[in-house]
């Protein structure tokens, strides 16, 4: 016992001796010895992966050739994965109310309009967030235009997870309503109230570089928007992008499936889903993200306004600024309008209703699964409670109280995610001549996926870093 604890620490030592920090050296780097899985579903005991210039340049068995001059670590008795994706995220949101007035203003405190100022100049401590998390790549579905510029911005910087993004998003909700989200010079939410206006806001998007346009709900009631949504709909498909859609009950994602919606970014809730439903899903390949814990991390953020917030992160990757406001959450509580609720009162109801919504959720995920539906890793990171990066190990540990083994839970956090974002092409997967991300861990995560926590190091694009040591500035 001893002396593993001794081999462990030695290798890690080593691990990081040879790497330093510094970008990937040109020239050939191996890992052997590890049980690999590929994100495909596939494991190779004592496998071998070379890499060159930040790509893989082989996967396989130990008969694997080892080049000369490689630099060699050895990982026996370890795990690697592909790197973790994180398909639903929102760079805008800080994981507490300050991003998000609708949910308990405390703009007095915090001024919105200065934050998101501060957010979109400094996205940094989340990238870090996220990698050290083991998250190599995200997907920022909905944000104000500057969020299409982190994709490029984060592509070839390796203290960043790669980025797709969709921008701004479309919505029935009248301007009225969601003008606390909006600041005085920028816009994250449109309230869609013509063909023509819906059309150009998917122009602009696409002309940023969305990867997918997103639809903020829809209101089947309201013709209007229905039709208006339609013909946005057929400019999404006359552009070539994707039709993104947040649908909480059955018949918004069904009639979402009937024009077309190719990713779903949240669980249906209100029922249990039908098999009309899931014949539509099945028919338009769409991909399903369940994000389980969201709701939860509401109820954790209000309930942290009187007992304070408890979080688990053992390698302390969450950012200074996140952590001072979540650790001083209590001073927040004076918003909390006690006139309508005592929050006692507030919390005790609102956890017997998630505890239904909760069921349904894990219920139905378990009848998508069965059902063969595309299913990616999904947080909704950024929302309050929902921290970036650390998140999606409670969303994974929810998915396979659901019924999800932890070997199709592993694909759903690669690869089916690496799908989402359109990157299948070059992330997502350990394969020959994809981008060298993957992970390396101390436990078998196909014995349960709480075993990913078990992260050691990170790789991204060729350079392999522990996840307990922070970036060097
Ligand atoms: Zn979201």
């Amino acid at each position: 016992m001893k002396n593993s604890i001794l081999l462990t620490v030695f290798l890690a030592i080593a691990i990081s001796l040879i790497n330093c920090g510094k970008p990937a050296e040109p020239g050939y780097q191996t890992l052997k010895g590890a049980t690999i899985f590929d994100g495909n579903g596939n494991s190779i005991p004592n496998g071998i992966i070379v890499i060159k210039d930040g790509k893989i340049e082989a996967v396989g068995d130990e008969s694997t050739p080892i080049p000369g001059n490689s630099a060699t670590i050895d990982l026996s008795g370890k795990f690697i994965t592909p790197g973790l994706i994180d398909a639903h995220v929102h760079f805008f949101q800080t994981g507490f109310f300050d991003s998000r007035p609708d949910a308990l203003d405390i703009r007095d405190s915090i001024n919105y309009e200065e934050l998101q100022d501060f957010v979109s100049t400094n996205p940094e401590p989340y990238f870090e967030s996220y990698l050290r998390s083991g998250v190599t790549a995200v997907y920022d579905v909905g944000g104000f235009p500057w969020s299409l510029e982190l994709p490029k911005l984060a592509e070839n910087n390796l203290n960043a997870p790669h980025v797709a993004a969709s921008g701004p998003l479309l919505t029935p909700v009248p301007a009225e309503r969601i003008v606390t989200f909006n600041t005085s010079k920028d816009t994250v939410m449109y309230s869609i109230i013509s063909s023509e206006q819906g059309k150009k806001v998917v122009n602009n998007n696409h002309a940023l570089g969305a990867t997918g346009i997103k639809i903020w709900s829809l209101n089947l009631k309201d013709s209007t928007f229905m039709t208006n949504l339609q013909s946005v709909k057929t400019e999404i498909d006359r552009l070539g992008n994707k039709m993104i859609v947040h649908a909480t009950n059955l018949d918004q994602a069904t009639e979402a499936l009937r024009l077309g919606a190719k990713v779903l970014v949240h669980s249906i809730d209100d029922t249990i889903v039908t098999n009309e439903f899931i014949a539509l899903a099945k028919g338009q390949n769409v991909i399903y993200c369940p994000t389980l814990i969201v709701s939860r991390g509401y109820y954790n953020a209000y309930r942290a306004l009187k007992y304070g917030f408890q979080f688990e992160d053992p390698n302390d990757v969450v950012d200074e600024r996140t952590k001072g406001l979540l650790n001083a959450s209590t001073r927040f509580m004076k918003y909390w309008s006690s006139e309508q609720y005592d929050i006692d009162e507030y919390l005790k109801r609102t956890d017997s209703y998630l505890k239904e919504r909760e069921q349904i959720r894990a219920t139905n995920l378990k009848l998508l699964y069965d059902a063969g539906i595309t299913i990616a890793v999904a947080t909704d990171a950024g929302n309050p409670g929902t921290l970036h990066g650390i998140s999606i190990y409670p969303e994974m540990n929810a998915m396979e109280e659901a019924g999800v083994t932890p070997l199709d839970i592993l694909t759903m956090a690669t690869k089916n995610g690496a799908l989402a974002m359109d990157r299948l092409d070059d992330l997502g997967t350990l394969e020959k001549g994809k981008i060298a991300d993957l992970i390396v861990l101390e436990k078998d995560p196909s014995q349960t996926i709480e075993n990913m926590r078990s992260i050691s190091h990170v790789m991204r694009s060729g350079l392999m870093r522990p996840v307990m040591e922070e970036f060097a500035d």
